[in-house]
């Protein structure tokens, strides 16, 4: 049953780009469980793709996330303490 949901997932993050609330809702499950399962996509997906995380640009004083390797959202920006910042993406490249 984990498994199939895993494969679904991956699936989803090869034909699009997803955010952790977007993955939860569909699944009807906690964004942790969500996390743990994009944890262990990260370490399956075959080479050379990978999974990759789109972070958000803050909208308010335009600053951009770098590289980021967590799997939960940023909670605020770092330079303008803006708190409302959109979802980051999640993608298989
Ligand atoms: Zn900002």
């Amino acid at each position: 049953m984990e498994l199939t949901r895993r494969q679904e997932i991956m699936t989803m993050l090869r034909e699009g780009e997803w955010t952790l609330d977007e993955l939860a809702m569909n699944f009807v499950v906690s964004k942790k469980v969500i996390i743990d399962d994009l944890e262990h996509i990260a370490r399956s997906v075959p080479r050379p793709s990978r999974l990759q995380i789109h972070p958000p640009t803050c909208e308010v004083c335009g600053y951009r996330f770098k590289d980021r390797a967590k799997y939960n959202d940023p909670s605020r920006c770092p330079m303008c303490k803006n708190e409302h910042l959109r979802s980051q993406r999640f993608q298989i490249v």
